[in-house]
């Protein structure tokens, strides 16, 4: 952008802080710089224990936002293996190395004293007296991205708030649905499950008798619980898996195994760590679980009253245990529900 256009540029930053959702920000973001830098593409990535894992790629083509499989090893670049990663990570500051479509700019996105991403540019023309501009426009997407990770968390524990779970889980459902959809017109269901079979599973996690751990200790204490049941969860499910406070004492875990065993096993690893962890003064917390396959037909709302159904069992069952509403449907020990929303349009 030789003559910078003020109007084109103030447009592309009012639209920019539009956005109230991260991938949003991130599409307009790198859709936004290509239109007005004119160079070959622009990709944004996101660090995360060493690996830069592509969050949207613009070009002349259009724009790619990969998606989200967790085994997808196109879109997950390990920073060592990448000269030009590497040097933006070791100097703090922006890269340039030659290659055949044009000069190549990696630049930092830091946060604090670490880097949270990269944005990568190729270009054909000289793009350095750009620069200022590009890292403009990355302190932008910066304040932005805080912004709606605020907007995203619950205060108290820092997990996903009830409202990003709404969102979540659409998304995810959204994206079973496309995929369930390209598997049939492919007609070759057992070649590329894309992640090697894995399935989303939605746990609900309930504190049990959290109640009287207010009555007894009072509502600081009450309050301390639920922040050290949190970091139990961050350190039970992986980085990857989605851990949110659903609602008081009641949390929603979703993450991807091959099988139901493997589900259950995951959440009855986190159920044993709580189980032993000492509260101080409290003592020992337990809570009860339920938990569900996610299907692609399913109805949001009707996810989470199954997987209720599955935790009140485990409740009026002794509590301080995980139950599967699939293992509940099969023995009938839960009723099988009509399934009255089979064939109606769902979103
Ligand atoms: P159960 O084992 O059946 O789940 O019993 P319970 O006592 O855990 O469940 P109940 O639903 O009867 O009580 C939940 C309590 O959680 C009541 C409410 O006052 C408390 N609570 C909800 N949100 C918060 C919070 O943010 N902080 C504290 N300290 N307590 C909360
Ligand atoms: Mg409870
Ligand atoms: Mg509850």
């Amino acid at each position: 952008m030789n003559e910078l256009d003020h109007d084109k540029l103030l447009e592309s930053i009012a639209r920019l802080t539009e956005k109230r959702n991260r991938l949003s920000l991130e599409i307009c973001l790198t859709q936004t710089m290509f239109d007005l830098l004119a160079v070959e593409e622009i990709a944004l990535y996101r660090c995360e224990a060493d690996q830069a894992n592509l969050l949207v790629r613009v070009d002349h083509e259009g724009c790619q936002v990969p998606s989200d499989d967790l085994d997808d090893l196109e879109t997950m670049i390990p920073v060592a293996t990448d000269a030009g990663f590497l040097a933006c990570v070791q100097e703090q500051q922006v890269v340039v190395e030659p290659t055949a479509q044009g000069n190549r700019h990696t630049f930092p996105i830091p946060r604090h004293d670490k880097l949270i991403g990269f944005l990568r540019l190729v270009a054909s023309r000289d793009l350095r007296e750009d620069h200022r501009l590009v890292e403009g426009f990355v302190q932008i997407y910066w304040n932005y991205l805080k912004l709606i990770e605020d907007n995203e968390r619950d205060k108290l524990t820092g997990l996903l708030n009830r409202k990003t779970f709404d969102d979540k889980l659409l998304e995810i459902l959204h994206a079973s649905r496309r995929s369930a959809q390209a598997k049939l017109r492919r007609e070759q269901p057992e070649r590329r499950e894309g992640d090697g079979g894995k399935h989303y599973w939605l746990a609900v996690l309930d504190i049990d008798h959290f109640k009287r751990i207010n009555d007894t200790y009072g509502h600081l204490y009450g309050d301390e619980v639920l922040i050290l049941m949190a970091n139990i969860m961050r350190s039970s499910f992986r980085r990857a898996d989605l851990l949110f406070r659903y609602g008081g004492e009641e949390f929603v875990v979703v993450f991807k195994t091959r099988a139901l065993e493997d589900a259950h096993n995951v959440l009855e690893r986190f159920r044993q760590n709580l189980e032993r962890y000492h509260f101080p003064q409290v003592g020992q917390v337990t809570a009860s679980v339920g938990f569900i396959q996610i299907l692609d037909l399913e109805v949001a709302a009707e996810l989470i009253t199954r997987a209720d159904k599955a935790l009140y069992y485990a409740k009026e069952h002794g509590r301080n245990q995980v139950c599967s509403y699939e293992k509940l449907i099969a023995n009938g020990a839960l009723a099988v529900p009509d399934d009255h929303f089979g064939d109606i349009e769902l979103f």
